[in-house]
């Protein structure tokens, strides 16, 4: 017999403050919205609103703003931040005290960390998380993330991420941690055949994520990239992160890396890459003219002393600039909203540092609405996505919701919007991904995490402890 399914609606009202990033980056009071099905049908006035919904959330004294898009991340890293051996090393002698913890990594300590890093970004406001992972040992799989992000509830683009290239080949990590390229070539057809969902308001997306120049080989770019474009999926790598990358590329293929990448069919639009922190301005504007983009990881540049990327180059150039939590063992959190703090102030310091150069002009200021424009439809943009990083009808219904009473924000409430990225960051009231309530009085919804943390610690503990 055939049921009607019903139609799941969803009510928001009287928030303080509606933070729309539309065209018109209309910041609405006394607003909320209105969402059948997961996808926004109205945004407006209270007063202008349905009166009823399947869910009615009450967001007064609350600041409501599109959800927050992650665009480059390593979930399964949470099980080594504070790693001792890591924690006052650049990258590659960072990378080698934790490759062979890395490698120990199996289905259920993936599982684990992904849950964790994923609660973690709801509770600062992510709705939508971009993972690369480049690690697949011991059972672990993009089927495992992919079922963690479905469980917990967060709209998913799962990384098939790959290393080809161990340290007998000229390459950084150790030879038991790289697979072999045909095995990582059928796993990526598989997987895109999978998960892979190209339809508006997708929950799941694929991407394909050769590590890096230091970790992969020309034929698995070329391969990969080939791959991606048949199927229609995007492409994402690691890229002039830091020096000695650079000194990398040009020693062992002669040219500078965005070059390397050029070479392979790599600079194109839609590839993204993750830093891109040293870079020329011919770099600059060839990222530009190709329309491929940039996920900007403040904390883990700072963390790993790597440089400081050119974001107000790139934004004047006109190429797409989204945010990353990266790590999370560089970060040492999966905190977006503190990423788009640490956008913000990053930025100011770079032209502070220009200006004692005598290099600084005038509207080099990152101000806290461009920093949270960067972590909403800057990243959707970085993703390939029209349908979220904004709140308007026809988008989806993804949002999250500051309580405006805390006491971080007391003082700042002349203007609340500046005051999420200038206050020290607080935790999601409400986080909304597809009009499901994710987080809950900020609390996952969806999940009881004790046992998950629990879990967690004694995984970490057995992984490092045998390092
Ligand atoms: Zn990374």
């Amino acid at each position: 017999m055939l049921t009607e399914r019903k139609v799941a609606t969803l009510l928001a009202r009287n928030a303080e403050v509606l933070v729309t990033m539309d065209g018109s980056r209309r910041e609405l009071r006394g607003a909320g919205l209105y969402a059948v099905d997961g996808f926004i049908r109205q945004v407006g006035p209270t007063p202008e609103l349905p009166e009823a919904a399947d869910v009615v959330l009450d967001l007064r004294g609350q600041i409501v703003l599109p959800g927050l898009v992650n665009t480059h991340h390593h979930l399964n890293q949470t099980l080594t931040r504070a790693f001792p051996a890591a924690q006052d090393a650049a990258l590659f002698d960072w990378l080698s005290a934790q490759y062979p913890a890395w490698t120990r990594i199996d289905a259920e300590a993936s599982r684990v960390s992904t849950l964790v890093g994923l609660a973690e970004l709801l509770l600062s406001g992510c709705t939508t998380a971009f993972d690369h992972t480049y690690l697949y040992r011991n059972g672990n799989s993009v089927d495992v993330q992919v079922e963690a992000a479905g469980e917990i509830g967060i709209r998913f683009h799962a990384s098939r991420g790959s290393m080809s290239v161990g340290r007998s080949k000229g390459g950084l990590p150790p030879d038991e941690a790289v697979e072999d390229e045909a095995s990582i070539l059928k796993d990526s057809a598989r997987v895109i055949d999978r998960f892979h969902d190209p339809c508006p308001g997708a929950m799941t997306r694929v991407v394909l994520a050769p590590c890096a120049p230091f970790s992969v080989s020309e034929d698995l770019l070329r391969e990969s990239a080939a791959l991606g474009r048949a199927r229609g999926v995007r492409l994402h790598t690691h890229l002039a992160e830091t020096r000695d990358e650079e000194r990398y590329t040009l020693e062992r293929f002669g040219v500078r890396p965005v070059e390397w990448m050029d070479r392979l069919g790599w600079v194109a639009s839609d590839v993204w890459f993750a830093h891109a922190v040293h870079v020329s301005d011919a770099e600059i504007a060839r990222f530009a003219r190709d329309g491929c983009a940039v996920a900007h990881c403040p904390s883990s540049n700072m963390r790993l002393a790597s440089g400081i990327a050119p974001v107000r180059k790139y934004l004047a150039a006109g190429v797409s600039v989204g945010l990353g939590v990266d790590g999370s063992a560089s970060n040492d959190s999966s905190n977006l909203l503190l990423e788009a703090r640490q956008a913000m102030l990053l930025a100011r310091l770079a032209r502070g540092l220009r200006a004692q150069e005598g290099e600084a002009r005038a509207g080099e200021w990152m101000s806290a609405r461009e920093a949270l424009e960067l972590a909403t439809i800057g990243g959707a943009r970085v993703l390939g996505r029209d349908d979220i990083g904004a709140l308007e009808a026809g988008r989806c219904a993804d949002f999250f919701s500051l309580d405006l009473g805390a006491v971080e924000y007391a003082g700042a409430l002349h203007d609340p919007v500046a005051a999420t990225v200038f206050c020290a960051p607080t935790r999601a009231r409400f986080t909304v991904v597809h009009g499901r309530v994710v987080v809950e009085d900020g609390r996952v919804a969806t999940l009881d995490m004790g046992p998950v943390i629990e879990r967690h610690n004694r995984l970490a503990a057995s992984l490092t402890a045998a390092s």
